[in-house]
């Protein structure tokens, strides 16, 4: 994630923040260039500080979950990421926690869409477009038999996933080394874009096949499988995690994932600008973060910065007594496939 700049004084303003903490200007992201826009707060009209253009707040920021803008005279109501929503949580049922899950939900959500945005993948709302995506956020309340998941561009996610209690108890029972929200956004979302980037792309399709396996292999059979017997005992070996074993869809799925978490460290570090060097010279461990890894074409190069730097968080967070930020290991077969998904991806890319 980006840091931004407040156009009125200058300081450092945040992706999720409404407002300048310094000066008090009201925040506004800008998607279609991936700027933070900033606006007196003391005048009516949403006029820009730098351009001195009219603008105005998606209509989810109402609900305070959203901080989007479009200009003023856009048709729409809603921002780039809220007209993904097909479903929201109901609102009405104050004694329920579904505002406060949505919340968490949207927070994820926009940070994933900042980084579908960002990378240059087509991504139209399904309620315009039926190639398109477009989310659920439901609860097994209103329908038992609904999972979270893909399928056909809707993601479905369970709003119980908001709260992080159940979260982390499904976490333990799942035996997960790692259960966020945008964790799921971003796995669901894999299975998305397969359906766009690889499965009507026989090339794509064939190179596919070499790295990740035969997708055809029956799915609810294999699912069935996997959770029978579990992951095989080498699965470390070729796969980002158990689940990753059970179909190659779901290979996908989770090594996309961790593609995108793995540019979102590496480009908020760069933001930061961290310098990893430690006390005792150990080049290994050693890094500057010198590039927007969304520039990149060299994938090695993205990941040679990643080892240190998750070395540095996970020993500060366990400073704090909190788990590992990055709790996996990524083996040869694991680095030819993120370099699959990134080479796809600088291909795509605008
Ligand atoms: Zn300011
Ligand atoms: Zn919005
Ligand atoms: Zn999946």
């Amino acid at each position: 994630m980006k840091i931004f700049q407040c156009g009125h004084c200058n300081a450092s303003v945040f992706f999720e923040n409404n407002s300048c903490d310094t000066c008090g200007h009201l925040t506004g992201y800008r998607a279609t260039d991936h700027k933070m826009l900033t606006f007196a707060p003391d005048i009516a009209a949403l006029i820009s500080d730098r351009e001195h253009t009219e603008y105005k707040y998606c209509k989810n920021k109402e609900y305070n979950v959203c901080n989007w803008v479009l200009e003023k005279h856009d048709p729409e109501d809603y921002c780039s990421a809220c007209q993904l929503n097909r479903t929201i949580p109901n609102l009405s049922n104050t004694a329920s926690d579904n505002f406060e899950n949505w919340q968490h939900l949207e927070i994820a959500k926009h940070r994933l869409v900042y980084q579908l945005q960002k990378i240059g993948l087509p991504l139209r709302s399904k309620l315009q477009d039926e190639d398109g995506l477009c989310f659920d956020f439901v609860s097994k309340k209103d329908n038992p038999s609904l999972m979270t998941g893909h399928a056909n561009g809707v993601v479905t996610i369970l709003i119980r996933e908001g709260n992080s209690v159940l979260r982390e108890q499904a976490r333990k029972d799942m035996v997960e080394p790692y259960r966020t929200l945008v964790g799921h956004l971003r796995h669901e979302v894999g299975h998305y874009y397969w359906e766009r980037l690889v499965r009507h792309h026989p090339k794509v399709l064939k190179d596919f096949r070499a790295i990740f396996g035969n997708e055809e292999t029956d799915y609810s059979e294999a699912l069935q499988t996997y959770y029978k017997t579990g992951a095989p005992k080498d699965w470390q070996d070729s796969y980002i995690s158990e689940y990753a074993t059970s179909h190659p869809w779901e290979d996908w799925a989770e090594t996309w994932a961790h593609y995108l978490h793995i540019m979102e460290m590496v480009e908020t570090a760069y933001f930061f600008r961290v310098n990893v060097n430690p006390k005792f010279k150990t080049r290994a461990l050693k890094t500057k973060v010198s590039f927007d890894p969304y520039t990149k074409k060299n994938f090695d190069a993205i990941l040679h910065k990643c080892v240190p730097l998750s070395l540095a968080v996970n020993s500060i967070n366990r400073a704090m007594g909190i788990p590992d930020v990055y709790p996996f290991v990524i083996s040869p077969p694991i680095i030819e496939k993120l370099k699959f998904i990134h080479q796809l991806l600088l291909y795509k890319r605008k």
